[in-house]
């Protein structure tokens, strides 16, 4: 820091209102608007890139992970299912045969339910069913500050673009940035790690076919890197600068050992549009979903998601832990919900954002109908009812 430039207070036009407005338009966001517009509210989606899909499409993370425990028995539907259907709806991809109609448990525990997809067709899939829903997109534009009534509710998202900043009036918001930045901008309570890795995950073309090329940072069980090897934050300007250079430079290397490997010669088709970081910065919530929970019922429960990295647990998702704790309208979804470093690493995959998208879309169409907005007055059991009515599995069974 060199020190300061003072500016002067400003006026700040209203672009729109809308029922709930969603910062981020990854998987966690896209599920979120799609739930919320479903269930009647009026829905803006904010995102700072070009396209939809986030991490899994601009940052080549093409494999949709299990929708189930590993033990061949499905524990997420709804739209996390939905989502997953439409990332192969071009036949590039398709769910394991096991998972087909007369597969058996045992080739389903064998052959997880996930897929494998094509994230420019995802992209433009993701698009065309949020026009479709009624959502207002809003591309190429940044969150950048919350405004707050006198009862600490957002009424406000300041966001900056082309056109300048403007504002979104809201009822309520649903923070599927990633990063938790609704949540830090509000004043709530989060917590960053600096343990994410270097990624380089790119594309190369030997003039017929494409090729996706996955090299990390090796990590250790949750989600860090292992002893002694360098982390980044990935919630701030150096951090985040550091990490794409370091990636890229890795992306630089491995094409030269492709090159001089021999063979038909690679040349790079596409990098990473978004920084590829795992766990950034999250809420600390009212609810903190921790390992201790695998299998524990919750009545505010909305939904499940097993564990990418062993057969066995299954977490039900507590309302409260999207909650954020001094901001009545405000949820958190998807990479940045409220859960302890030991279970954070299972909560932030694909299907965990499409589960925890769609209840907080749906929560936050409810709230606005018949909460004042507020997710403390919202009943949880409505909230629970709807989204079992849509497809949405919540009952944990014994392992
Ligand atoms: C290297 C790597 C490998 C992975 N492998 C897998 C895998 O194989 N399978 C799997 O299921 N998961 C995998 N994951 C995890 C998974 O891809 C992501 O955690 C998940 O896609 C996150 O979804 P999200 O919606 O929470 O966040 P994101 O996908 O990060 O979406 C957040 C969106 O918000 C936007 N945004 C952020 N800040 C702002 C702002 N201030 N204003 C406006 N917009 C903003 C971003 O541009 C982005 O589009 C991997 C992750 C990484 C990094």
């Amino acid at each position: 820091m060199t020190g300061y430039v003072e500016q002067p207070a400003r006026r700040i036009p209203v672009l729109s209102r809308f029922d709930t407005v969603i910062v981020g338009g990854g998987i966690g966001g896209v599920a979120a608007a799609l739930a919320a517009a479903r269930t009647g509210a009026s829905v803006g989606l904010v995102e700072k890139a070009v396209a939809l899909g986030g991490l899994a499409t601009l940052g080549h993370v093409v494999l949709y992970m299990h929708l189930c425990d590993g033990r061949g028995r499905q524990v997420v539907g709804g739209i996390g299912e939905e989502l997953m259907r439409l990332s192969v709806a071009d036949g590039f991809g398709d769910v394991p045969p096991a998972w087909k109609e007369g597969g058996c448990l045992a080739d389903r525990a064998a052959d997880r339910l996930h897929t494998v997809f094509n994230p420019a067709f995802y992209a433009l899939a993701l698009e065309e069913v949020l026009l479709n829903a009624g959502v207002r997109l809003y591309f190429d534009a940044r969150f950048c500050d919350v405004a707050k009534d006198a009862a600490g509710a957002i009424d406000a998202v300041i966001i900056e673009s082309k056109s300048g900043r403007q504002a979104l009036r809201c009822r309520t918001v649903i923070d599927a940035s990633g990063d938790a930045d609704v949540c830090a901008a509000a004043g709530e309570p989060t917590e960053s790690l600096d343990t994410n890795g270097w990624a380089a995950w790119f594309y190369t073309c030997d003039g017929r076919s494409l090729e996706l090329h996955k090299h990390h940072a090796p990590f250790d069980r949750f989600g860090g890197p292992v002893a002694g090897r360098k982390g980044y934050r990935g919630d701030d300007l150096e951090s985040v600068t550091r990490h794409l250079v370091d990636s890229r430079e890795q992306v630089r290397r491995r094409l030269a050992d492709l090159r001089a490997g021999g063979g038909a010669t690679p040349f790079v088709a596409m990098i990473p549009q978004l920084p590829d970081l795992r766990m950034t910065r999250r809420l600390v919530g009212v609810y903190e979903l921790t390992r201790a929970d695998d299998r524990r019922a919750f009545d505010d429960g909305i939904g499940l998601i097993g564990d990418w990295r062993e057969a066995g647990p299954v977490w039900s998702i507590p309302f409260r832990s999207l909650r954020a704790a001094a901001t009545p309208n405000l949820l958190a979804v998807g990479r940045c919900l409220s859960a302890d470093r030991t279970v954070w690493d299972a909560t932030r995959v694909i299907p965990a954002c499409a589960v925890t998208g769609q209840a907080a879309g749906t929560a936050a169409a409810l709230a606005v109908a018949g909460a004042d907005g507020r997710f403390d007055r919202l009943d949880a059991a409505a909230l629970c009812g709807r989204l079992r009515a849509d497809g949405a599995m919540l009952d944990v069974s014994p392992a």
